[in-house]
């Protein structure tokens, strides 16, 4: 009896322990640095959100700061993580030309960095990115203004104007030149007319994506070109600035039956430019899954800590001036009215009752 007892005792402390070991493992894996921009925009937040949540049911560790679109703030959060003891960098930057000395300290130490999202520009000491097919999203939102001024049946001609993202991201450039690879023939044919004249991204760009900035230029673009005529297309490349332009036609009386909104695209299918597409004001958005982003991350950062290759599906595009860096680009899909359902709800993304 005596025996029995014993045996079970060691048999329970046997499970116990072994429980506490693969507890201690699964806390032990990390800490995974993860440096987002900003908490102004909600995909940010998601972005943020799913890797912490992925990391960890991989037994991670994450440490997760948002840098308030503040460069010195970025850099010092990024030195912080790495006096914790990060072992990889996962890095979605403000400006991509200002981390090159945080990255040789990085590599250094042997920490591995994930360009996240935006691409990191002049550094030899970026491992991987994992981002969505950037240009493609430009394609797409012209595609938008293309389908809805049906410019393939030959209509036109019709006034548009351009707005660019941010120059410090080299993400808005692609979406310019996606873009522009739809809309530039029917400019040079005259079936598009930019009354402004401005294009190009060191006119058209919008510093630090900031919607204040691009509704001010819209401003003064209606006031300067479209007290006669009307603008038919409004090239946005973020929702974040869709909106702010969207203010400033209304604030000009867009958006009635007499003078209905122009055709205005956008990017993250956030929920402020969703509700808008339901009230008919915004015309498209481009939804980017940022839980795929997150996985794939997620993955990156795993395969390289245990010594794996990881996967890529990319290894010409994105050149960031000293190497070519391996990508992993996810598929952006276009949102407008006749799909948003299917696409942001039934995916589980987000729920009804955050659209009402
Ligand atoms: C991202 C976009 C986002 C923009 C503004 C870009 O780098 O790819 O999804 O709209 O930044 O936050």
């Amino acid at each position: 009896m005596k025996r029995i007892f014993l045996k079970t005792l060691v048999a329970g402390a046997a499970v116990c322990l072994s429980g506490v070991a693969s507890l201690a493992y699964a806390q032990d894996k990390g800490p995974i640095a993860i440096s987002m921009p900003t908490k102004s925009s909600a995909r940010w937040i998601a972005d943020g959100a799913n890797m912490a949540k992925y990391f960890k049911e991989k037994g991670y560790k994450t440490d997760l700061q948002y840098a308030d679109d503040d460069i010195p703030n970025q850099l010092a959060q990024i030195e912080n993580m790495m006096t914790k003891g990060a072992k990889v960098l996962v890095i979605a930057a403000i400006d991509g030309t200002t981390l090159s000395d945080v990255l040789q300290k990085a590599a250094d130490k042997g920490v591995k960095v994930i360009a996240y999202d935006r691409l990191i520009k002049g550094s030899k000491n970026v491992d991987y990115y994992a981002t969505f097919d950037n240009f493609q999203v430009g394609v797409l939102q012209a595609q938008s203004i293309e389908k809805s001024l049906d410019l393939k049946g030959g209509k036109g001609p019709f006034n548009v104007e351009l707005f660019g993202g941010s120059p410090d991201d080299n993400n808005a450039f692609f979406f310019y030149n996606g873009a522009m690879s739809v809309l530039k023939p029917y400019i040079d044919s005259g079936k598009l007319v930019v009354r402004s004249k401005q294009m190009g991204m060191d006119k058209v760009g919008t510093l630090r994506w900031d919607g204040a900035v691009a509704q001010a230029r819209m401003d003064n673009l209606l006031s300067a070109y479209y007290t006669k005529d009307r603008v038919d297309a409004v090239l946005s490349p973020y929702d974040g600035l869709s909106i702010g332009i969207l203010s400033s036609l209304k604030g000009v009386g867009y958006g009635s039956p007499k003078q209905p909104m122009p055709v205005v695209t956008g990017q993250d299918a956030e929920v402020p430019s969703v509700k808008s597409m339901i009230r008919k004001e915004q015309t498209s958005t481009v939804f980017k899954d940022t839980r795929e982003l997150a996985k794939v991350t997620v993955a990156m950062a795993d395969a390289m800590l245990s010594g794996k290759t990881p996967e890529v599906n990319d290894t010409k595009t994105y050149n960031n001036g000293v190497k070519v860096v391996p990508s992993y680009l996810l598929k952006p899909v276009s949102v407008d009215i006749s799909n948003w359902k299917p696409v942001l709800i039934d995916s589980g993304y987000y729920t009804e009752s955050q659209i009402k």
